[in-house]
């Protein structure tokens, strides 16, 4: 079949159809409502990767519940420094997201955000004394004032009723409760924005549009080259600045750019399945999401929960994520993806990741050879009632770690968020997992600071990001009277419990 060729020119390229572009071109639309925007999608829908309702946890990341966010170092003591920043960033979501109900760019908030407890949950001696230390430190904190801890198994059934039904007695339990928690339908967040930007005209939305290529522009920005997966016709769209938030897809796409900051950049894929409760009476018997402790060599985002979520009003209930290994880089995408990223760049930096990760590798070993009862078995350490028959195994979405270069070990894999941006700042990339989506919005607002030095320095710039995000400019860890004002206002308008 012939292929038609049509070229066009626009300010800004989002490769995706994620929480992470929607998230950009709403901020965009706002900071600068003069540029245009064509956001190209592979996919039939909006956010049906990653982003999707059951294939992430939906967990809001505040480091409330997220043992791995206040690791333990060599000499006892705990670290809550980023337990700290991610809970500011996460406020910064909230900020974006109660702006954007107040000025009409989301509808109520329910539709995509409610409020659910965030509980830790441990046993054992030594996790025990670490949850109280844990608590000690973050309860001090201004950010985490309300959070309470029990040992009293009374209150736990209070607080989880699941957990503790059928207990037998055994090793010290301890338990940590945040109330103000969230479950957040990040699929349903990024139609309703995308929707929102449509109707405003600024941004155009091409849906089965594959982006294949992306070369510079010799008269500046980018020429992206995207494929119509359905008529097969070719689409060159010229740019000022394109973002790759093409989820797993971001990394092929950051390689082909070739752009130096690229070099030496590889991906881990890891993927994930949950446990789905079918059983109506027991959903409706939990609501927290409670967080536990990851198994020795899991990676961070590993951490077993049970959870509650919330989604087109329903409530549900899975635990998991078990991990599994696949060459994917995204869940629909194909195997050779891994194969296909391999460079002379980056190979190095994979061998020296594959030879300092013995404990994942065995990991996952285990996780991909486990049978239908031992998932049960790890499902009833936090719920010993739980039966067979009543949950369904289902897949998660894809994730793909960050490998990257390291002068001493020659290569390191990382765990969280990363950005990767050329020099220029014509072109950015997003990578890595965690805390992703609840720190979107701080993540997008350092990226367009970045790339659109010059826009950010002006004073309609400044004051609109101000008006959107009270805090900006301030640090809420270290301003508590800040702190207070930016949580009433985002308590009142998206409806958290304090
Ligand atoms: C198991 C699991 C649990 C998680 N739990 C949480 C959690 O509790 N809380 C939290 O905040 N985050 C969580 N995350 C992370 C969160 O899901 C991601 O950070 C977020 O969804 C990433 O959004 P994205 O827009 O970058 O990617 P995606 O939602 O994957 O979107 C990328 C889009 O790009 C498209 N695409 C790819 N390649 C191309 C191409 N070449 N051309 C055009 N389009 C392309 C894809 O089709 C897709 O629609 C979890 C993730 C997983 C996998």
């Amino acid at each position: 079949m012939a292929t038609t060729r049509t070229t066009e020119r626009v300010d800004v390229v989002l490769v995706g159809g994620g929480i992470m572009s929607a998230t950009l071109g709403a901020l965009l639309n706002e900071l600068m409502p003069d540029l245009s925007i064509r956001v190209f999608e592979r996919l039939e829908g909006i956010a049906v990767e990653s982003s999707e309702v059951m294939n992430n946890a939906g967990t809001g990341h505040a480091a409330n519940c997220e043992l791995n966010y206040t690791p333990q170092k060599a000499d006892g003591t705990i670290d809550i420094a980023k337990a700290l920043a991610i809970n500011e960033s996460f406020e910064v979501s909230l900020q974006l997201w109660s702006h954007l109900v107040e000025t009409g760019g989301l509808p109520e908030p329910r539709s995509f955000l409610n409020p659910v407890p965030h509980l830790s949950f441990v046993w054992g001696d030594a996790n025990v004394g670490f949850l109280r230390a844990r608590h000690a430190l973050l309860s001090a904190h201004p950010m985490f004032a309300d959070m309470r801890i029990t040992e009293d198994a009374g209150r736990m059934v209070d607080w989880m009723p699941l957990v503790m039904q059928d207990r037998k007695p055994g090793p010290p339990l301890a338990c940590t409760r945040v109330d103000r928690g969230t479950d957040i339908d990040f699929g349903v967040l990024a139609r309703l924005l995308f929707a929102g930007l449509q109707a405003r005209g600024n941004l155009t939305l091409k849906m089965r549009h594959h982006v294949k290529a992306l070369h510079r522009d010799p008269e500046g920005g980018w020429r992206v080259i995207a494929k119509d997966r359905e008529t097969g016709d070719i689409q060159e769209v010229r740019a000022g600045f394109v973002f790759l938030g093409a989820g797993g897809g971001a990394l092929p796409l950051l390689l082909k750019s070739r752009i130096p900051e690229s070099r030496g950049y590889a991906g881990f894929p890891v993927s994930g399945q949950w446990l789905v409760c079918q059983n109506p009476e027991i959903i409706a018997r939990h609501q927290a999401k409670v967080y536990g402790k990851a198994s020795v060599g899991a990676p961070p985002m590993s951490v077993p929960h049970l959870d509650t979520r919330i989604w087109n009003g329903k409530r549900s209930l899975l635990f998991g994520p078990y991990a599994g290994f696949t060459t994917k880089y995204l869940k629909q995408g194909s195997y050779w993806d891994l194969p296909k990223s391999l460079r002379i760049s980056n190979i190095g930096p994979m061998l020296a990741v594959a030879r300092d990760n013995w404990n994942l590798t065995r990991y996952l070993i285990g996780q991909v050879v486990q049978s239908p009862e031992e998932r049960l078995g790890a499902l009833q350490e936090y719920m010993p009632s739980a039966r067979k028959d009543d949950w369904r195994l289902e897949v998660a979405g894809q994730r793909v770690q960050v490998i990257k270069r390291d002068p001493e070990r020659g290569g390191k894999l990382g765990f969280g968020t990363e950005v990767v941006t050329a020099a220029d700042g014509s072109l950015a990339a997003l990578l890595g997992a965690s805390p992703g989506a609840s720190t979107a919005a701080d993540t997008m607002i350092d990226l367009i600071r970045k790339c659109f030095p010059e826009r950010a320095e002006t004073e309609a710039f400044k004051s609109t990001l101000r008006k959107m995000i009270p805090s900006h400019g301030h640090v809420l860890a270290r301003e508590p009277a800040v702190l207070g004002a930016v949580r009433a206002r985002t308590n009142h308008v998206l409806g958290l419990v304090e």
